[in-house]
C-alpha cells in the first residue's frame, strides 16, 4: 500500500489535507495523526473492519484494547452506559488532554476494540490537528500509538514514516507532540478509581479531584511477579529499542562508575554502548552514543525526549544502553514507567 504523508502547514491550505484524511477514515482506513502525548494510528471505532486494520498494521495483540478519541464531551453519553459523577468530573477539570478514562461500555462499541472487556477507553484530546481530525471526520477514532508493537512510541512524524509507511494510508505530519508520553489512564467503572498507566496527569491531580485514588499494582510491578494489570496493554513487551537496556540507579559518581565499567566490558567484547544521562552529567561517559535527557530537575523534557531517544540508539545500531534514572516527580512517574519497561526490569542499584 502506499502511504501519502502530509505535513501541516498551519495555513488555509490544510483544509485539504483534513479532508482526505476525513475521506479515508470514514471509508474504513487508517490514519496516522499527532496529539498532545504522542503519534495515534486511528480508524473509525465503530467499524469492526476498520479497526481490525489497526491490529494488523501494528501487529497488535488482539486483547490489547484501543482508546477511543472524541471532540466533544457529550459522546461519552454514546459510548458508555455509566457516565458517573466521576466521569463528569474528570472530563471538566482535565478535557481536553491527556487523561483517558475506563468506563462501561455501550453496546454500540465493538467487543473487538475493547479486547472483549465490558469497558471502554475514552479520551478527548487538547492538540489541534487531533480535534479537528475527529471533528471533521465524524468518526470517533480508535487510536493506540502509531509504532510496531512493543517498539517505542512515536513522537516525530519520521518514527511514524519508519514504522508504519507502507502499512497505513496516510501520515498527517506535523511535530509539535509536546509531552511524549501517553496519556494517563483511570478505570472509573468500578468502585474506586484506579490509575492502570501514568501520564502526564500525576496521581496528586487526581487525588485532588477524586480523593481516593488506588493505582494498579501492575504500575509499579513486573508481570514476572505474577501481577496481572487491569490495562491489558501493559502486560506486553513495551518502548524496547533493538538494544538492550539497563537502568543503573544510585548516587550520581558511583553511576557514572558503574555503568563506565560496563560500558570497558561491553568494549572488550566489541559490543558497541550507548548512554542516557541528565545534562549534568553527559561528560563523565566514555560511550560510543551518549544522549543528552535534559536537565536533573527537569523531568518534562524527559518526557519529552524519551522515546525518541530510544529509537536513536537503533539508528546507529547500539547493542547495549545503560540508563541513569530520572527524577520521578510529576510526569518523571511516567518516564520511569516506561523506562522500566523498555529495560525489561533490568536494573543494577549502585
Ligand atoms: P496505547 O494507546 O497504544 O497506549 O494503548 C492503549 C492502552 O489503553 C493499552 O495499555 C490498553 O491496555 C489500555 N486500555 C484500553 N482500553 C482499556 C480498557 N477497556 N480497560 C483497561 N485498559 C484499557
Ligand atoms: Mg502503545
Amino acid at each position: 500500500m502506499d502511504t501519502v504523508v502530509e505535513r501541516i502547514s498551519h495555513s488555509d491550505s490544510d483544509e485539504q489535507i483534513y479532508e482526505r484524511a476525513s475521506k479515508i477514515l470514514r471509508s474504513g482506513g487508517l490514519v496516522a495523526f499527532p496529539t498532545e502525548t504522542v503519534y495515534g494510528l486511528g480508524a473509525d471505532a465503530l467499524d469492526k473492519d476498520a479497526s481490525a486494520k489497526i491490529y494488523a498494521a501494528k501487529g497488535r495483540p488482539s486483547d490489547n484494547p484501543l482508546i477511543v478519541h472524541i471532540a466533544d464531551k457529550k459522546a461519552l453519553y454514546e459510548l458508555s452506559s455509566d457516565v458517573n459523577e466521576w466521569a463528569l468530573k474528570a472530563a471538566e477539570v482535565f478535557w481536553p488532554g491527556p487523561l483517558t478514562m475506563i468506563l462501561k461500555k455501550k453496546d454500540i462499541v465493538p467487543d473487538s476494540i475493547t479486547g472483549g472487556l465490558p469497558t471502554v477507553a475514552v479520551r478527548m484530546p487538547s492538540h489541534p490537528v487531533a480535534a479537528r481530525l475527529i471533528k471533521k471526520s465524524g468518526v470517533y477514532i480508535a487510536a493506540p500509538s502509531a509504532n510496531i508493537s512493543g517498539k517505542p512510541s512515536p513522537t516525530k512524524a519520521e518514527h511514524v514514516i519508519h514504522d508504519m509507511n507502507g502499512r497505513i494510508d496516510m501520515i498527517i505530519a506535523d511535530d509539535t507532540v509536546d509531552i511524549g508520553v501517553e496519556s494517563t489512564i483511570i478505570d472509573l467503572s468500578g468502585s474506586v478509581p484506579v490509575i492502570l498507566r501514568p501520564g502526564y496527569i500525576t496521581w496528586q491531580q487526581l487525588a485532588d479531584v477524586f480523593g481516593e485514588v488506588e493505582v494498579d499494582p501492575a504500575v509499579t510491578g513486573s508481570v514476572a511477579d505474577g501481577i496481572v494489570p487491569k490495562a491489558p496493554g501493559m502486560k506486553y513487551k513495551h518502548y524496547s529499542p533493538d538494544a538492550k537496556v539497563v537502568i543503573v540507579m544510585g548516587e550520581t559518581g558511583r553511576v557514572a562508575d558503574k555503568i563506565n565499567e560496563l560500558t570497558a566490558q561491553r568494549h572488550e567484547e566489541g559490543a558497541s554502548v550507548g548512554v542516557m544521562a541528565v545534562s549534568e552529567n553527559v561528560g563523565m561517559y566514555n560511550a560510543d552514543m551518549v544522549v543528552d535527557m535534559g536537565s536533573r530537575c527537569d523531568e518534562a523534557e524527559a518526557a519529552k525526549k524519551l522515546f525518541s531517544a530510544l529509537r536513536s540508539f537503533d539508528d546507529k545500531r547500539i547493542e547495549y544502553v545503560y540508563s541513569e534514572s530520572f527524577p520521578t516527580d510529576n510526569v518523571g512517574q511516567a518516564v520511569m514507567n516506561r523506562l522500566i519497561k523498555a529495560a525489561g526490569h533490568t536494573i543494577i542499584k549502585v
